[in-house]
């Protein structure tokens, strides 16, 4: 595809515009990105060379309050990929109502490739690099794909030594003893479980007639594999970076899991041991997955999985996009037109931005809730703003996608209108 990932990012926006009253101001404002910073970042190696890594840091828009986002590690990071993700962001803090602006950031590297020490010095040395950037009232970051808790810490460390106070709230995702929040591990399955739950109902699908394929074995699709077959629904296929297996009856999630986890792959869990006694299983490839004839499809990996060419192919009834822009916009067209349901990134993944805002909340108070109380609130907003643009679909006749953006793009029109135009003082 020669088109960059942010046109065909922004493409998604053109389809909701005509829905809402917006201010020409509003459309020019939210087709560029606020700042966009490129850094490079020197690391001393383990064996004593230097190596220069680059970073990135988008703020999109800033108009409903400071820039949130994740900071991801992938050999394929682009200024062009994390001005996508923050886009993306904006709108998705604007769907669930979080008081946050969107942005992302990355850093162009393989972190399988690193040692432990070394990683921790890019981290620490992105922070140097990007640190006027960034604050708890400006842009606060997070774990995004290849990230997690202990980069986190390490990078809210870092930051609070150049700004010589301790500042859990420059960063959310961090590792509970260091202000993370319970159940921030867990949120973004959590909170796509919920989206699930509300919306299979409507289409009188029960959990116990319903299979599940999952592309993408990480934090967030291995968690909602688990979470989805505990329910009953029956998750017959799960894959990663180097395959997937399938099993018609149904994975033992939990197995896999402990599976993959000794064994660091998917595939590695196939007749490795007990877990090919309790189901016959057959290895396929990811691309082989996502054809699968299953009811619910659910991308949890990278960006455009689902493209033009496989479209067609596709044999699921519901795709919910767990994974950050997994469905081109040209793939997009193709499911609507054969009546495949798209449920979409900035509504089904959102759970895990909205327990960082949850996180960031906790810090800044310095009262700390529980797992239960977490998990209660989570629950609440992803179920109010699911059904809110339900509704949308309803009355508008659009498909889920494009009413997820005529919501966020309603809240983010009166934001931009309410701080004034320049209608209003160049007459
Ligand atoms: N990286 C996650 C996302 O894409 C979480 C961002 C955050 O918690 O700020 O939504």
């Amino acid at each position: 595809m020669s088109e960059s990932l942010f046109a065909d990012a922004s493409r998604r926006l053109e389809k909701a515009w005509k829905h809402v009253v917006l201010s020409d101001d509003t459309i020019e404002r939210l087709k560029y990105p606020k700042a966009s910073l490129i850094v490079s970042i020197p690391v001393r190696m383990d064996d004593g060379s230097l190596k220069v890594f680059q970073g990135y840091r988008v703020r999109y828009d800033d108009t409903r309050g400071p820039t949130k986002g994740g900071i991801r590690y992938h050999p394929d990071v682009s200024i062009d990929e994390v001005t996508s993700l923050a886009f993306w962001m904006t709108f998705k803090c604007a769907v669930l109502n979080l008081p946050f602006g969107g942005a992302k950031g990355g850093i162009t590297v393989n972190p399988k490739a690193l040692s432990k020490f070394e990683l921790e010095r890019l981290s620490r040395g992105y922070i140097d690099a990007i640190a006027d950037f960034i604050g708890p009232d400006v842009d606060i970051p997070a774990p995004d794909v290849y990230t997690n808790p202990m980069i986190m810490g390490w990078m809210m460390d870092q930051y609070s030594i150049i700004r010589r106070q301790l500042s859990p709230a420059v960063i959310t995702g961090k590792p509970i003893t260091l202000g993370g929040s319970l159940g921030r591990d867990t949120a973004t399955a959590m909170g796509a479980f919920f989206v699930v739950q509300n919306l299979m109902p409507r289409f009188d699908q029960i959990p116990e007639k319903t299979t599940v394929a999952v592309q993408g074995f990480g934090n967030a699709g291995a968690v909602l594999a688990q979470l989805l077959s505990q329910a009953g629904y029956k998750v017959v296929a799960v894959s990663d970076s180097q395959g997937g297996i399938y099993a018609r009856t149904g994975l033992d999630i939990p197995s896999v899991r402990q599976f993959k986890e000794a064994n660091r792959g998917v595939k590695a869990v196939y007749c490795e041991g007990s877990v090919c006694n309790i189901v016959e299983h057959e290895v396929l490839t990811n691309e082989e997955l996502l054809t699968l004839d299953v009811d619910i499809l659910i991308p949890a990996a990278l960006e455009n999985q689902i493209t033009a060419a496989n479209a067609p192919a596709i044999q699921a009834k519901y795709v919910f996009e767990v994974a950050n822009g997994p469905t081109t916009s040209e793939a997009d067209q193709i499911l609507e037109q054969r009546g495949i349901q798209v449920f979409p990134d900035i509504l089904v993944n959102a759970g895990g931005v909205t327990v960082s805002y949850f996180e960031w909340v906790q810090n800044r108070s310095g009262l700390y809730w529980t797992a239960e109380e977490v998990n209660q609130r989570l629950k609440q907003k992803m179920i109010e703003e699911t059904g809110r643009i339900w509704q949308i679909t309803q009355d508008r006749a659009v498909s889920m996608r494009t009413a997820a953006y005529i919501h966020g793009l309603s809240r983010l029109g009166e934001a931009i209108n309410a701080k004034g135009t320049r209608a209003d003082y160049m007459g």
